[in-house]
């Protein structure tokens, strides 16, 4: 399985199938921001990271173009990775508490990581066209890990309304119409799938202003630990 894993994670990594996010990750990459001016982007689709007996998911919209697009780990050299990266180490998911580039020696356990737009799109906002030709590679992952997989966290309604075509598609259980509203600390359980929790993204639009705090990540990594125990 985890040789079927890195095969995916190969896969994604070299899919050229959306022409504007591929002409985008690309430009970002010789473009640069000032401050990486020196270093050489990733600029390709960020597979998902993590190991592939992981019991909780966390489901991200897609790529940073200086983050993931950069470093070529999923929120990985951003500041939503700093949030999210210190949160999962006060959890004990994380063996340290940043995720600065590829080779910083970040581990993760229990948890494998993945967003449901694998390339970095302009102001954060994948077409639906690009999000329906990417969805595949989501499902195909969950597939793999289905064995293990008890919880997932969607960072935000994108990721939130991700799941149910996903889940559609890998457990054959049709979504709940109406769907259940994206909120922080929305919880939506069913019989043999995983359990949903909303949790506001970690962007800086939303740490910044206060309105995701590191006590509000605390108290949904323990829901979601307590629920994939
Ligand atoms: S968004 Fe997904 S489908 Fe589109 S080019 Fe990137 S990896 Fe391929």
């Amino acid at each position: 399985m985890a040789d079927a894993l890195h095969r995916l994670d190969d896969e994604i990594s070299d899919c050229f199938a959306c022409p504007r996010l591929v002409a985008w990750r690309e430009e970002v990459a010789v473009v640069k921001r000032a401050a990486f001016r020196d270093q050489t982007y990733w600029g390709r689709p960020v597979p998902g990271f993590g190991p592939g007996d992981a019991r909780i998911g966390i489901l991200g919209l897609a790529p940073a173009a200086h983050g993931g697009n950069r470093t070529g780990r999923i929120f990985t050299g951003d500041r939503s990775g700093d949030v999210l990266f210190a949160a999962m180490h006060r959890a004990g998911l994380a063996n340290q508490p940043t995720s600065v580039s590829a080779d910083d020696g970040l581990t993760i356990n229990n948890t494998r990581i993945f967003a449901a737009v694998r390339c970095a799109p302009p102001d954060n906002k994948p077409t639906p066209e690009e999000r329906d030709r990417c969805a595949p590679f989501l499902h195909r992952e969950l597939t793999l890990i289905r064995p293990t997989l008890r919880v997932v966290i969607a960072l935000g309604a994108f990721a939130w309304a991700a799941w149910w075509p996903a889940m559609r598609a890998v457990y054959g259980v049709r979504p709940p119409s109406p769907r259940p509203a994206f909120g922080h600390g929305a919880q939506w359980t069913a019989e043999n799938v995983p359990t949903l929790l909303g949790c506001y993204h970690v962007s800086q639009q939303n740490t910044f202003t206060g309105r995701l705090t590191p006590a509000m990540l605390d108290d949904v990594f323990a829901r979601a630990r307590s629920l994939a125990a």
